[in-house]
């Protein structure tokens, strides 16, 4: 079984998560080569094949052209198997290559099972089982899935290249406009999610940060339904942290949450429920009602 791993560089840099691909393919036991449309100076630390493309000449972001440029990394690999992260990057380009190689597309995997792939649906609540048939797949992966896993020796170069131009342009990039604190720099973060009830909760939540020391945190619920902005997320589509300690108050633990907070030092969470996958990588797993837990917790730190 061969897999063919579609990394990812961005301004000159491959990007971290490009190691989660060769620790899916070691979860699934199958042989690999990357492809890569970067530069010599981002080439992944891994000794199977790469085949690259010069992002000078393809741009960074060129779906149309990278589409050919992965077709012409499958014509002469032959995977069983070409996949990409469920990043911007993947959710554009793994589509394309899937309907030009006629093959099925699994989107999101978060787990290898017996018998095929685990996706998410029904809003995380549930997980679909899914194998796909026919020669070829294109997978995507949820980033922060699998682990990193970095190869070791030298990449075996193929160069690869493909003629034409794309139909979108790609202009460069924009930083997001933060608002609110960085919190990649927090030492300590206590972060509210939707078991907290409502928003009228939130200055007890934001009491235990202020007794901790530490910046206030939230799941993207909280942020989608207004009560935070944005830039107080964490998780994929919000900050990515790294505290000394990191509070999780009425979380659940998705893996786009954890995938946000998953290199803290030490993680505290309280939840109701002690089945909840934040449980998994909680260093301490409080099992109680939030808004009875944390004020009794504010007034003992305030003593
Ligand atoms: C493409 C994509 C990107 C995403 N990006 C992000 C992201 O960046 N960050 C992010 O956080 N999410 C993100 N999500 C959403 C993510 O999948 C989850 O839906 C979200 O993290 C769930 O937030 P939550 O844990 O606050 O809510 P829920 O999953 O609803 O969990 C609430 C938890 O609170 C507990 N609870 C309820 N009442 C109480 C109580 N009284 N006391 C104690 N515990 C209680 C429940 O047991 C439950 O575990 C993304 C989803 C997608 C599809």
């Amino acid at each position: 079984m061969k897999a063919l791993l579609i990394g990812e560089s961005r301004e000159g840099k491959l990007l971290e998560h490009s190691y989660e691909l060769l620790g899916f393919a070691s979860r699934l036991g199958a042989g690999t080569a990357m492809f890569l449309v970067g530069s010599e100076a981002a080439l992944p630390s891994y000794g199977g094949t790469v085949y690259l493309a010069d992002a000078a000449k393809c741009g960074e972001y060129n779906p149309d052209l990278h589409k050919r440029l992965v077709l012409a990394a499958v014509e002469r690999e032959k995977p069983d198997y070409v996949v990409f992260m469920h990043s911007s990057y993947g959710w554009d380009l793994a589509p394309r290559v899937a309907v030009a190689l006629k093959a099925a597309q699994v989107t999101e995997v978060v787990a290898v099972v017996e018998g095929g792939f685990e996706r998410p649906c029904c809003s995380q609540k549930m997980r679909h089982k899914v194998n796909p048939a026919g020669a070829v797949a294109v997978l995507t992966l949820q980033v922060g899935a699998f682990p990193g896993e970095m190869g070791a020796g030298t990449p075996q170069l193929q160069p690869i290249d493909a003629e034409g131009d794309g139909r979108v342009v790609f202009q460069g990039y924009e930083p997001a406009v933060r608002k609110g604190v960085d919190l990649t720099k927090a030492e300590v973060i206590v972060s509210a999610g939707r078991g907290i009830g409502k928003k009228e909760n939130l200055p007890v939540i934001a009491e235990l940060a202020r007794a901790l020391r530490g910046e206030l945190g939230a799941s993207r619920p909280v942020v989608d339904s207004g009560w935070l902005d944005a830039g107080s997320q964490v998780g994929t589509t919000g900050q990515t942290v790294s505290p000394k300690l990191y509070v999780a108050c009425g979380i659940s633990g998705a893996i786009q949450h954890l995938a946000g907070m998953k290199k803290s030092g030490f993680v505290v969470a309280i939840n109701k429920d002690k089945e909840a996958p934040i449980g998994e990588v909680a260093d301490v797993l409080v099992v109680a009602d939030v808004m009875q837990f944390v004020p009794a917790l504010t007034a003992k730190l305030a003593k």
